[in-house]
């Protein structure tokens, strides 16, 4: 028996985490390395490419080789069947275009089911639920690693986009259950305003960012993914340095989300950012005009 829509409660149908991304890149083995060497992921083979595991999904990251070297697909997770297709009726009644994934394309997902659609900035966009749990197989990292990913209940980890309507992206993401905005107040010494916008959906400080002014070449301006252990962010700093990879952003810790983290550059020419300790999504909003320290531009030309 299906339980009618008006039933259905709509917050039991909002987004609950980053449950998976694709990303197209040009230099598959230069990104194995990256991905396994110096942040610990564990890679496995797949048919355009390799997927990345960072805990006991079958994989979170699907990377692809193409000459887009961006961002091709991020996947929003949602409870259940139920949550999902809340989820339909709430993009019908807003306008929003989507499609129902077939069943093979749940299978390439590793899901249960799927929707299909677009963010304003055309990034494709899948609300998912029921994610491939391989208990029979416990995360190996590529590198040693002292701790774990802190995924679980805080999803994969966080995104930062670029958002050419910001207003647009906004009402999207709250669209799907997301809560926030602006964070940081950073007023530049050309006179330009910067007011990056943060929003969370589960324990995770935020889970998807954008901001005017960080347009960049790329669609997304970065990944964060979060060790449990302040020594794997040790190592990762120590390899990214022997590697002479370039530090995007030096050691620091964010006012917003707490943690302590640096940013350095993909082989695809965008930045992932590695953190520890980020602390919970606090009960009331705020906003701050600096981090507590570091986190100083080192290399330039990536839009942070
Ligand atoms: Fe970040």
């Amino acid at each position: 028996m299906s339980v009618p829509a008006q039933l259905r409660s709509e917050p039991a149908s909002n987004v609950t985490e980053l449950g998976y991304v694709g990303i197209g890149v040009s230099d598959l083995a230069a990104w194995r390395a990256y991905a396994t060497g110096v942040a610990g992921m564990e890679a496995r083979d797949s048919r355009d490419g390799f997927q990345l595991r960072l805990d006991t999904w079958h994989h979170r990251i699907d990377v692809r080789q193409d000459a887009s070297d961006d961002i091709g697909f991020i996947g929003w997770r949602v409870r259940d069947q139920d949550a999902l297709e809340g989820m339909a009726e709430r993009l019908e009644r807003a306008g929003v275009a989507f499609r129902h994934g077939t069943e093979e394309e749940a299978e390439e997902r590793c899901v249960l089911g799927l929707l299909k659609l677009a963010d304003p900035s055309g990034v494709a966009t899948e609300i998912f639920f029921g994610p491939e749990i391989e208990n029979h197989r416990p995360f190996h990292p590529g590198r040693p690693l002292h701790g774990k990913f802190l995924t679980g209940e805080h999803g994969l980890g966080h995104c930062f986009m670029t958002q050419p309507d910001q207003d647009a992206a906004l009402a999207f993401y709250r669209l799907l259950g997301m809560r926030g905005g602006v964070e940081y107040k950073f007023d530049r010494p050309n006179g330009e305003k910067r007011r990056p916008i943060f929003l969370n959906c589960n324990r995770r400080q935020h889970t998807m960012s954008f901001g005017r002014g960080y347009e960049g070449k790329k669609r997304i301006n970065h990944l964060m993914f979060e060790y449990t252990s302040l020594d794997d962010l040790g190592m990762a700093l120590d390899i990214v340095q022997e590697k002479g990879i370039p530090i995007v952003r030096r050691l620091g810790r964010h006012s917003n989300d707490g943690a302590v983290s640096f940013y350095f550059g993909n082989p695809s020419g965008w930045v992932w950012e590695l953190g520890w300790n980020g602390r919970d999504v606090p009960a009331q909003a705020e906003y701050y005009r600096g981090d507590y320290y570091g986190h100083q531009t080192d290399a330039t030309g990536y839009g942070l």
